[in-house]
């Protein structure tokens, strides 16, 4: 079995909030039962985050992040520990607050994932948004849009308007109860010359029995600071790692890659990474 090199940069994706003033048809969080909650208790997330061994970026995502009340704070906080500080946004929220998101992480940047939502943004409004925001932000930024049916035969002329003005445009495969939806043979093929799940060539990747870094060098944590190996893991309720918040939390982090368990990886992050042999 093969196995993955040590990643050098750890990666923590960080739902801090379940708000959000879209309500997008795909949306995974629909149905949690409360749209209004957020991390409440800051200063204990950011001095268990900025307390982990070695390198780390912290990737803020929601519901939206940029609706936390103390989502600003946080950031300056991170980055002020030394963590590199990502972010994936509906980006609705006003410019300013967009560049004090730049101005703050410039530091050590990460990156801007803006997730384009056509059932509420206009595509040229949006393009011309980021556009202004990447002009003067020191990271990398990427766009992505859930093919949904609907959006599907859109999403070639999208990408390549987004490919002209230098912004790279992913596609995400809509999820439905947990899994891809049933796309027909030629959805699929026109996902996959889209680039697949986000541009990792695959619509729907199978990593079961592989070794895998998630749950050492990339976990999630929810906004009460529930601790998971990944997305999948969650879903199913395995492999919580323990509370973030708790301070024995260091010691239920793994060492070692593990193999594994979930036949759908819909984690970017372990893919792009090397934290689990894609090949
Ligand atoms: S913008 Fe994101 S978090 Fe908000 S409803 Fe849409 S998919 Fe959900
Ligand atoms: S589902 Fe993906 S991130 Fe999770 S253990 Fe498997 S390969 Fe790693």
């Amino acid at each position: 079995m093969n196995r993955p090199l040590y990643p050098l940069e750890g990666v923590v994706s960080w739902n801090m909030n379940t708000t959000c003033s879209y309500r997008c048809s795909y949306c995974t969080q629909r149905f949690v039962d409360d749209r209004k909650q957020w991390a409440k208790d800051l200063p204990r997330f950011i001095a268990a985050l900025t307390a982990l061994p070695g390198d780390w970026e912290v990737k803020l995502s929601g519901g939206e992040p940029f609706q936390h009340p103390g989502f600003l704070d946080a950031v300056g906080a991170l980055a002020a520990g030394g963590v590199r500080v990502s972010v994936v946004t509906n980006l609705a929220s006003p410019p300013e607050k967009l560049a004090r998101f730049a101005a703050l992480t410039a530091a050590r940047p990460g990156l801007l994932s803006a997730s384009l939502h056509l059932e509420y943004a206009d595509p040229d409004a949006f393009a011309e948004k980021l556009a202004a925001f990447a002009a003067s932000y020191a990271g990398r930024v990427c766009v992505t849009c859930v093919a949904t049916r609907e959006n599907l035969p859109r999403l070639p002329d999208l990408r390549e308007r987004f490919d002209a003005a230098g912004l790279r445009f992913k596609v995400q495969p809509e999820k439905q109860d947990r899994d891809v939806i049933d796309y027909s043979p030629a959805e699929r093929q026109a996902l996959l010359s889209l680039g697949g799940h986000n541009d990792t060539g695959r619509v729907d990747p199978d990593f079961s029995g592989r070794l895998c870094w998630a749950g050492a060098r990339y976990f999630i944590v929810d906004h009460r600071g529930e601790v998971y190996r990944c997305y999948p893991a969650r879903r199913y309720r395995q492999e919580r790692l323990g509370s973030l918040l708790d301070p024995a939390f260091l010691r239920g982090l793994r060492k070692e890659a593990f193999p594994c368990p979930y036949t759908y990886c819909n984690c970017t992050v372990p893919q792009e990474r090397g934290m689990v042999d894609t090949r």
